[in-house]
This record gives structure tokens, C-alpha cells and sequence, in this order.
């Protein structure tokens, strides 16, 4: 059994954009408003989120999350990581929160939050941040995450898969333009696919509509979910015209898988 919650489903720029009027940013459709991409997976025992951006208090508040065993980040661009510092009241009592990424993407959070890391401010009610270099699958509870590499542009990000007793249940890709063969392989057989789909358009580092629809087609999930979604997507519409089972995520979605 496991819950994902939507905590976030807009691009690095969030839905409204500031300064834009056009219509999806002046929409009375309330899934047409996106903050930064992330998500809140529950399980029965042990409860983790995908990624801390700017709005991360807001949707902890809108969530009411009140307790995390750990955070696994996809990769730290800027509208993935820069909540973290609201992590601190995850951290009650001295707890020692863990932080599962990538080496390069600890690095760089050890280098941006510098003051979190560096052991000098172990203070009550700081942050407290425990970290682990993923190098292979790992279990929270009794899921496994399987770290899934893929192309974001020049970077290489992290999405994850998610597995209870060998069964893929879902699996998340919120930043990545493509995804080699090898990888594709392990997400064969998975219920549910949550992948970028930042617009109609191509673009560099994302996923369109169209690459999202075909390698949806290639993986054969039961469903697939769209996310990272910029202005350009009204929601309502652009769920119109896709098949019946691919949607498009909004904030505060729940999935009972
Ligand atoms: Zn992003
Ligand atoms: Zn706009
Ligand atoms: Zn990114």
C-alpha cells in the first residue's frame, strides 16, 4: 500500500508565472495553480517526500504533514531544494533526519546549505540532515526506491521507482528530456507512471506532451500521470485531449496505489 500526494506539479517557475496574464496563469480553475514539483508518498510505517522546493512549507501546511522519516531528492536545481532549510522541524528533539540523493547532488546540497552540513551548528531546532549517497536500490520501510538515471538536459537527475514485494507500484520522473534503453527496461510492468510534461512545445532539458505521450506508449503503465507542467498547459483542456488513461497531475492529487 502506498499514497502519493501531489505536492507540487508546476515547473521552475510556478503556475501563475509572476507578471503573466495569459490564461492559464488568470484561471479560476484551481488545478491550474502549480507550485514547485514534489511529492509526499505515505506508507504504513514509514512516510517521505521527493524533493523540498521553495513552496515546501506552504505544502507541508496544505498537506498537513507533521511527521517525515526521510527526503530523497531528484536532483538539486533550484526549485527542487530550496525549502530544505524548513526540514528543521522534522528534526524535533536532536533527530537526525535522512537525506538520500545522488553524490553530486549531496555535494551540491552540502555546498548551498553549507551551515546544515558542516556539524558546527548542531543547536535545537536547526536542521539536522543525515546523508546518504544512493548507489543502488535502498529500502524506506518496506519499499524499495530504485534510483532511475535519466537525461535532463546536460544534467543527470534522479527519478525513482517504487516497489513493495517485487510488485512496481509507481514510479516518478519529474525532470528529463530522455530516458535510455536500460532504464526503460526496469520500468516495465509498473502501474502507475508520474513523468515531466512541460508543454506542447519542445524543449531542451524537458520532456513535451507529444515525447511524454510516446514513452508513455513504450513503458505500458496501467496509467500515466503528467507533471512539471508550465503555463502553457491550461488543465482542463490539455486533459481533454489526451487518451483515457494518461491525466494531468494538479496539487493536492492523491493516488491510493
Ligand atoms: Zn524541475
Ligand atoms: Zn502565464
Ligand atoms: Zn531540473
Amino acid at each position: 500500500m502506498l499514497t502519493i500526494t501531489f505536492l507540487g506539479t508546476g515547473t521552475s517557475q510556478g503556475v501563475p508565472m509572476i507578471g503573466c496574464d495569459c490564461a492559464v496563469c488568470t484561471s479560476d480553475d484551481p488545478r491550474d495553480k502549480r507550485t514547485r514539483a514534489a511529492i509526499h508518498v505515505a506508507t504504513p510505517g514509514c512516510e517521505w517526500i521527493i524533493d523540498t522546493g521553495p513552496e515546501f512549507r506552504l505544502q507541508c501546511l496544505r498537506e498537513k504533514i507533521a511527521h517525515l522519516d526521510a527526503v530523497v531528492y531528484t536532483h538539486s536545481h533550484t526549485d527542487h531544494i530550496m525549502g530544505f532549510d524548513d526540514l528543521r522541524v522534522f528534526c524535533h528533539h536532536g533527530r537526525d533526519l535522512p537525506i538520500y540523493a545522488s553524490k553530486q547532488t549531496l555535494t551540491d546540497l552540502q555546498q548551498v546549505f553549507s551551515f546544515a552540513f558542516n556539524g558546527q551548528n548542531l543547536f535545537p531546532g536547526y536542521v539536522r540532515p543525515k546523508p546518504h549517497v544512493i548507489d543502488g536500490s535502498f529500502f524506506l520501510g518496506e519499499t524499495e526506491l530504485t534510483p532511475l538515471p535519466v537525461q535532463h538536459g546536460r544534467a543527470e537527475v534522479n527519478g525513482y521507482l517504487f516497489s513493495q514485494r517485487g510488485e512496481k507500484i509507481a514510479a516518478y520522473l519529474s525532470d528529463c528530456k530522455s530516458v535510455a534503453e536500460p532504464v526503460l527496461e526496469r520500468l516495465r510492468g509498473v502501474r502507475v507512471l508520474i513523468v515531466d510534461a512541460l508543454r506542447y512545445r519542445e524543449h531542451p532539458t524537458h520532456m513535451s506532451v507529444a515525447e511524454a505521450l510516446e514513452f508513455s506508449n513504450r513503458v505500458q503503465p496501467r496509467e500515466t500521470w503528467f507533471t512539471h507542467i508550465c503555463h502553457e498547459l491550461r488543465h482542463a483542456a490539455a486533459e481533454s485531449q489526451l487518451p483515457q488513461n494518461v491525466r494531468i497531475a494538479y496539487d493536492g492529487l492523491k493516488l491510493e496505489l
